[in-house]
């Protein structure tokens, strides 16, 4: 999937990052501190104090996330608490935020809902405008790319720095991709925000979450409305992603590799319409796979005649789960206008797993094809 030098070298890292912090007898995996309280004759000294404020199975993960983001990480209990910490960091009454029209709902529903009335003016955008979007006077623009479920992209340097130029704080939630396969924070985004819930912890048995930025004062904010929400990881839940992402990079070039020969295989199926990945060359996002985005991801859009076709073939197939959620080692696929997503109703988003391609691909098309 074609890694920089740079992206396998961090990779390789995060493997051994324990290593030189280990004495003789200690365990070379993360041991799952569960804890709420750590001995504490004396405030002065460093270490952990209490469980709301650290806890040494985070710090693992945190040490993994930051060698992949080349940045500080912070890490939640889940994608959306990573994300209400970057939003709430970031704003206050008065302020306006872009988020996208088209990107992932609960981001909206949240700033709709819960920002808004606090005084914050919320102006969706979808995602295919942010390039040409004016952003004088705002304060926060947030961008999801390729956006779930469209697979629609921005050009993070170009609307990053256009941003920056008006004054605006940028955040990226960066989940479709992860670290390995697109870089936010190098293309000028203050924050990244990520639900490792999806690929990084990738066996769909843990919520998680993370926050990067390289902004120390912006990070220290992030950390400080962890600590004052209470929104804090569990230490198993920690142990888990720490586990997951070991093998990111191993199953993310098996899914990657899958969805490409698939995205092909439906363009030209008979009962298969609009396909939307942005691996294939004639799709509307295809120029930002080898510039931005390492490869065109594993996700992929199609549709069939209406939401009876598509029920139908989720139902039959019996190697893609149908269950909402992307990222992890099951093929999955849903109808996303079952959620009142803005596609057709035939429209399906296919999270491609590690499943040996071939025989993946024999399921799906005679699941097309009944
Ligand atoms: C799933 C998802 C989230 C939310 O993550 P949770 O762990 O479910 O809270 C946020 N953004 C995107 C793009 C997602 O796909």
């Amino acid at each position: 999937m074609s890694l920089t030098d740079e992206t396998a070298r961090r990779m390789a890292m995060l493997l051994h990052h324990r290593k030189a912090t280990l004495a003789q007898g200690d365990p070379v995996i993360p041991p799952i501190v569960a804890s709420a309280t750590f001995h504490l004759p004396s405030v002065q000294s460093g270490g952990q104090f209490y469980g709301r404020n650290g806890n040494p199975t985070w710090d693992a993960v945190e040490v993994q996330l930051s060698i992949l983001e080349d940045a500080e990480a912070v890490s939640f209990p889940s994608g959306m608490a990573a994300i209400s910490a970057a939003l709430f960091a970031t704003l206050k009454a008065g302020d306006r935020l872009v988020i996208p029209s088209d990107g992932y709902y609960v981001t909206r529903v949240l700033s709709e809902g819960f920002l808004k009335p606090l005084g914050i003016g919320v102006q969706p955008l979808p995602t295919a405008s942010y390039g040409t979007a004016d952003f004088t006077g705002v304060a926060v623009v947030y961008l999801e790319t390729p956006s779930n479920p469209g697979l629609d992209v921005v050009d993070i340097a170009t609307v990053a720095a256009r941003a920056k130029a008006a004054g605006a704080t940028v955040i990226a939630d960066n989940t479709t991709m992860t670290p390995l396969l697109q870089r936010p924070l190098d293309l000028g985004c203050d924050l990244v925000v990520a639900a490792d819930t999806k690929a990084p912890a990738g066996h769909s048995d843990v919520l998680f979450g993370h926050v990067a930025g390289r902004e120390p004062a912006l990070m220290q904010r992030v950390r400080d409305w962890r600590r004052m929400s209470g929104a804090i990881p569990g230490p198993f839940e920690a142990f888990l992603t720490h586990r997951g992402i070991e093998t990111l990079d191993v199953r993310l070039e098996r899914m990657c590799a899958s969805a490409a020969i698939i995205a092909e295989r439906l363009a030209a199926h008979a009962a298969v319409r609009n396909v939307r990945y942005p691996g294939l060359p004639g799709d509307p996002s295809h120029w930002a796979v080898g510039r931005q985005m390492a490869n065109g991801g594993f996700l992929i859009g199609f549709e069939l005649d209406d939401a009876g076709a598509a029920e139908g073939f989720l139902a039959r197939c019996p190697l893609v789960e149908q269950s909402t959620s992307f990222g992890g080692t099951h093929s999955a696929a849903e109808r996303r206008a079952r959620w009142g997503d803005a596609v057709a109703e035939g429209f399906i988003r296919l999270s491609v797993g590690v499943e040996p391609v071939d025989v993946l691909w024999q399921a799906i098309d005679t699941a097309l094809t009944a």
